[in-house]
């Protein structure tokens, strides 16, 4: 609360009125729409509160249109009355970004979940759409932590990277066309599937990372690769993070084609996924090693991809800069391995409370943070008291660290403390203090401090000519006035 004592409610935007709630339920039935009475408290408190549980807003009502043409009938009503809006997909985001703040109306995108048609094909949770293509040999080219909850639409709002991005690049590449419903309620309808058009601006792209502030994405067009035949996958532990690094360098250069992922974790992560997720998880290695890395392999030959997996691994450990290795015998033991890495947010939670901070930096100075953290947390004397833990883990691949800290409860010293280390180290190397997870909330105040003005007043001008009355996704993404 202490944190955003500087938020005040826009007294341009009007408050929810019966006439309002009527128009509402003109366009929706019952089941589209949540509207807060005596009974439906928790029902409403689920989408007022974010995954962090940080944040909780006061919105009266969620709308959750099934067709574009809906979404743009409240869209343009919430704009001529001023009532400000909150898209939201699966509420899975880490920056305060799909949440509320004051009593903004929540659009979900729940239902709308329609699967237009494959040829190559927005409320689509991310798992169902891959097992989706799964059945026709596809696979989206997306792959994230949240992927059981989380919407195609909040991804492409958030411009997500995820354990395949090493393979398949940013969605800026992947999408290939969108269809936004725009603050007046028109629907830009540029759900192309063409691989090349240079014809003018390419507008989409301003959508992909605009985190509801322009428009609400209701449908998507995407380059779902051919799945991969033959997938492998191994955890190696290893006794340095100069070691990871090496790792990665050599399964580069052996593996080459087929690599498709390179994770890494410490060992703190892994004794928090072993402590607060031991019932779901299986952990392949007895002994305990200072890092982890996860290496997937993706190709149309099992025997010959197993065959390089295993040649990597025994030169590896032969030049020691890895310890022990397990390759999965089977898809089972694949996903096991896989919910190692994948727990750890979850893990993390378990503790009390998390602070997640997700930065861009060079590969070989990516753990020093972590270890600068650690020390200046501990020199504050807060260890003990209130921060639990401080763990690295990430996308080695793409020099994306993930820097989670474990807490009693919330704290603004401990906050300042760590992000006034952070934006140190990005400073220092010209990183980014949001790789993948966005600005929503939490980080809306580092916008001025990453980009040239010059930068932040084009953007300020792109929201203000297509969203005039700014009502969409109130208080975020940018630094607050
Ligand atoms: P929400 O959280 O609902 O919304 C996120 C933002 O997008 C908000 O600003 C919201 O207003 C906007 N938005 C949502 N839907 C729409 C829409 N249809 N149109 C316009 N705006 C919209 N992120 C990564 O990038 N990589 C990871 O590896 C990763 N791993 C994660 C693991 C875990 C366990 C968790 C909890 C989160 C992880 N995330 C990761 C963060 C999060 O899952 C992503 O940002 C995801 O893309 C958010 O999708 P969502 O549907 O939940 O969006």
């Amino acid at each position: 609360t202490d944190t955003y004592s500087y938020l005040k409610r826009n007294p341009n935007f009007k408050k929810l009125s019966q006439d309002d709630i009527s128009f509402f339920q003109s366009i929706l039935p019952s089941n589209g729409l949540i509207i807060e009475n005596d009974n439906n408290y928790d029902d409403l408190t689920s989408y007022n509160i974010d995954w962090l549980r940080i944040h909780r807003g006061k919105s009266k009502l969620v709308a959750k249109p099934k067709t574009t043409e809906q979404v743009s009938n409240i869209v343009k009503y919430c704009n001529e009355k001023k009532l400000a809006i909150v898209p939201q997909g699966g509420n899975t985001g880490l920056v305060g970004g799909g949440t509320p703040i004051f009593d903004e109306i929540i659009i979900s995108t729940k239902n709308l979940n329609q699967i237009r048609e494959f040829d190559p094909i927005a409320g689509c949770i991310l798992e169902i759409l891959d097992n989706y293509l799964a059945e026709r040999g596809h696979s989206m080219p997306l792959d994230i932590g949240s992927k059981g909850s989380c919407h195609i639409g909040g991804n492409v709002a958030t411009n997500a990277g995820g354990v395949r991005y090493l393979r398949y690049g940013s969605l800026h590449g992947s999408i290939l066309g969108l269809e936004v419903v725009l603050p007046d309620g028109t629907i830009l309808d540029n759900l192309s599937t063409l691989r090349k058009d240079n014809t003018g601006y390419d507008i989409k792209q301003l959508f992909i990372g605009s985190e509801g502030t322009l428009g609400i994405i209701t449908g998507v067009s995407i380059l779902a690769p051919t799945r991969h035949k033959a997938v492998n996958v191994a955890v190696l532990g290893l006794n340095s993070f100069k070691n990871v690094q090496d790792a990665f360098i050599t399964s580069k250069e052996m593996l080459t084609e087929i690599l498709s992922a390179f994770e890494f974790w410490d060992v703190l992560s892994f004794r928090l996924v072993k402590t607060h997720l031991a019932q779901s998880v299986k952990f392949p290695l007895e002994d305990e090693y200072p890092f982890y890395a996860l290496i997937e392999t993706g190709g149309s030959n099992k025997d010959h991809d197993e065959e390089k997996l295993s040649d990597f691994l025994e030169t590896a450990m032969a030049k020691g800069i890895v310890e022990n290795g397990v390759i999965a015998q089977d898809n089972t033991q694949m996903k096991s391995l896989w919910s190692i890495r994948e727990g750890i947010p979850d893990a993390c939670m378990k503790v009390g409370s998390a602070y997640f901070y997700d930065i861009s930096i060079p590969v070989s100075v990516m753990y020093k943070v972590v270890e600068d953290v650690t020390s200046r947390l501990k020199n504050a004397g807060l260890f003990g008291k209130n921060v639990m833990d401080v763990i690295g883990f990430g996308h080695i691949g793409d020099g994306n660290l993930h820097l989670s800290i474990t807490s009693k409860t919330y704290s603004l010293e401990i906050i300042r403390l760590i992000e006034s280390c952070i934006r140190e180290w990005t400073d220092k190397y010209k990183g980014s203090l949001s790789a993948e997870h966005g600005l929503g909330l939490i980080k809306a105040k580092i916008l001025d401090h990453s980009k040239p003005k010059a930068m932040v007043d084009i953007m300020r001008q792109i929201k203000h000519n297509i969203d005039p009355n700014g009502i969409m996704n109130p208080y975020k993404f940018f630094p607050y006035q």
